[in-house]
């Protein structure tokens, strides 16, 4: 059976996706790979698709090994729903289900066997392997989240360390390492670490266009989230990333308060707590999840419509794997950031105050600048994300600042002013100052502590009368961000200390031009959508109503059999058949995301709704 006929019959998709022919035939043919995609470019099919034509040309099962013990049970439920035969073994069956499931296993009833590293590498599972192995059972390994062998990727697990036994013990099979990790030093560890030098890479574009990029500047952030749900996403699922447990608390009650469907998820709350919040983001509808950076990994989630920043990340690369788990359905969604000069402040202090090596340090730094310089760019957002990872691109027309190019104000003299004050109070009392203080003298208010310190007397005091703080602020980060000033934090107290590059600020050789702060222009944006998701916005009245009643009917069938929704189908598979109005079987086939296993499953049931829906008060039958 050809790799086509297993993605329209199987998986019920019409065609390859970017990279994933050339994968998929690579890795079928018997080839290692080293597959580096975005989050939702579609890697599973990647492994899948192999794992099923290697299997049915007699060739035995694939092993995916992955760190993601608590999404086994919907992956493999996927696959069951289109007709695959998989299975996990992971700590969360019983010593019978286990049992059973390594019976079946030895009898090659499975195609796909998910398992967690550390189960992977026991003595009993690898006897197991042995035992296929003898007999060429054992077709091909996958290794999803690959970046987790690596300590310079942000999930290090030292489990995926012992990975390597694979390639000793099972020589000839097959292994493909997957990650959406881009990183040029992660991926070169992975390839030591796996041992995968001779595998072909496989790299794609890490674009992804249906996200729409949004920073904005901080003011009041949880009146600011609330606006951006309330008017963009009413109803939708979405992700909520804040720095604190304490915070997530608080955000998520505050939205609970206003009615929006919000829960929690942090590393602190009870395990049973967290699963549970995670079950109903993934089977409910239109639930907001507001948590740490803890939760997303694997997520596969396909309507998540937003993924908002309340605190800035860390990096990019961090950054960009948070907003990559918007909108993997391919429709239209957004990552939304609310930064502010406190944001700045605090990312600096959490890496001058941690124990690591100064070398690390200041790799850290130079992370957290280039964020910055994405916060404060007012050219194209893509441009600057993509060249971060090597990418060249053109200015994209999907990020605030394409979309409605900001005003630019000239705030040379405002950034000469400050630097010059930074510098004058260097010099007059032989200590360094923060924020806070040195924009007081550049407004010439009498503070409590001017006064006591005697800095009206500072030769700039009161010239920038004319500047709000508000300015003043906007001017400070985009100091920081350009190099032009440093803040570094001890003990506590965070200051103020001129670089190398302040000079030709000071001169006037450099001009600064600064974003003029979006909450001040009237807010233009009107995107004002109905209240049904996105995918269905776009349908007559009567293909509304029938949208409406298949997904009824499909949160049945997702709750009995314990799965979310979009593992059943996904809401633009039932749009498109909403729209179609089907009266025969034959009227379903080559519907995206309808195969031969589904269509027989569920092509009686989905007909049945579609004639009743034709009946429905609108009166004009189909
Ligand atoms: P990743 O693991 O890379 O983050 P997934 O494998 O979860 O991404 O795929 C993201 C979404 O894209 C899934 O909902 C999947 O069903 C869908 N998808 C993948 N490949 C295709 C394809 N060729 N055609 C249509 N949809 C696809
Ligand atoms: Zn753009």
């Amino acid at each position: 059976m050809s790799i086509e006929s297993i993605l329209s019959e199987v998986f019920g998709y019409q065609a390859f996706r970017g990279p994933q022919r050339d994968i998929i035939e690579h890795v079928t043919a018997g080839g290692d790979a080293l597959v580096l995609m975005p989050t939702g470019g579609g890697k599973s099919l990647c492994y899948q698709i192999p794992a099923i034509a290697r299997q049915r040309a007699g060739l035995g099962i694939t092993v995916v090994i992955s760190p993601l013990i608590a999404l086994m049970h919907d992956q493999v439920g996927a696959l069951h729903e289109a007709g695959v035969s998989a299975a996990f073994l992971n700590s969360t069956l019983s010593s019978e289900e286990a049992y059973q499931t390594e019976q079946r296993l030895l009898r090659g009833e499975i195609t796909l066997l998910y398992a967690a590293p550390e189960r992977v590498t026991t003595q009993r599972f690898l006897q197991q392997l042995d035992a296929l192995f003898e007999r060429g059972q054992l077709s091909l390994f996958a290794i999803d989240e690959a970046h987790c062998v690596s300590q310079w990727g942000h999930d290090f697990r030292p489990e995926y360390r012992a990975l390597t036994v694979l390639h000793e013990r099972y020589a000839g099979v097959p292994r493909m390492a997957l990650t959406a990790t881009a990183d040029a030093l992660t991926r070169a560890d992975i390839v030591e670490r796996l041992q995968l030098e001779a595998a072909a890479q496989f790299v794609s574009s890490f674009d992804r266009p249906n996200i729409r990029y949004t920073i904005v500047e901080k003011k009041d952030a949880s009146t600011q989230l609330l606006r951006f749900i309330e008017h963009e996403h009413p109803g939708e699922a979405g992700v909520v990333y804040c720095q604190s447990r304490k915070r997530v608390e608080e955000i998520a009650a505050m939205l609970a308060q206003t009615g929006i469907h919000a829960l929690p998820y942090h590393a602190g709350l009870d395990t049973r707590v967290r699963q549970a919040n995670q079950d109903e983001f993934l089977r409910g509808e239109g639930v907001v999840m507001v948590a740490t950076i803890a939760f997303g990994m694997g997520i596969d989630k396909p309507d998540v419509r937003f993924v908002a920043h309340l605190d800035m990340p860390k990096n990019i690369e961090g950054y960009y794997q948070e907003t990559g788990r918007a909108g993997r359905d391919g429709m239209a969604a957004d990552a939304w950031m609310c930064y502010g000069l406190q944001d700045v402040v605090n990312q600096r202090r959490m890496i001058d105050e941690s124990p690591a090596e100064e070398e690390f340090k200041q790799v850290m730094r130079g992370k957290l600048d280039a964020l910055l310089g994405l916060a404060e760019a007012t050219d194209c957002r893509r441009v600057r994300l993509l060249r971060y990872f090597d990418e060249a691109s053109q200015p994209c027309g999907n990020c605030d600042n394409c979309l409605q190019p900001p005003e630019v104000w000239d705030a040379t003299d405002a950034a000469r002013k400050l630097l010059s004050t930074v510098y004058r109070l260097h010099q007059t009392s032989g200590v360094s100052f923060g924020a806070g203080h040195t924009m007081d003298i550049v407004r010439g208010k009498l503070t409590e502590k001017v006064a006591q310190r005697g800095h009206e007397s500072v030769s700039t005091f009161g010239l920038g009368a004319d500047y709000s703080e508000h300015q003043l602020r906007a001017v400070m980060r985009q100091l920081i961000a350009i190099g032009a000033l440093q803040v570094f934090t001890s003990e506590g107290f965070s200051t103020l200390h001129l670089t190398a590059s302040s000079r030709s600020v000071l001169r006037g050789e450099v001009p600064v031009r600064l974003r003029e702060s979006s909450t001040q222009r009237a807010v233009k944006r009107s995107r004002a959508r109905p209240a049904t998701a996105p995918v269905a916005a776009n349908l007559g009245q009567d293909a509304q109503v029938r949208f409406i009643n298949l997904k009824s009917w499909r949160a049945s069938v997702a709750k009995a059999h314990n799965l979310p929704a979009y593992v059943i189908f996904h809401d633009a598979t039932l749009a498109a058949i909403a729209e179609r109005a089907p009266q025969s079987l034959a009227d379903l086939q080559h519907i995206s995301g309808l195969g031969t296993r589904k269509l027989e499953a569920y092509g009686a049931a989905v007909l049945a709704v579609i004639t009743g829906a034709a009946h429905a008060p609108s009166g004009q039958a189909a």
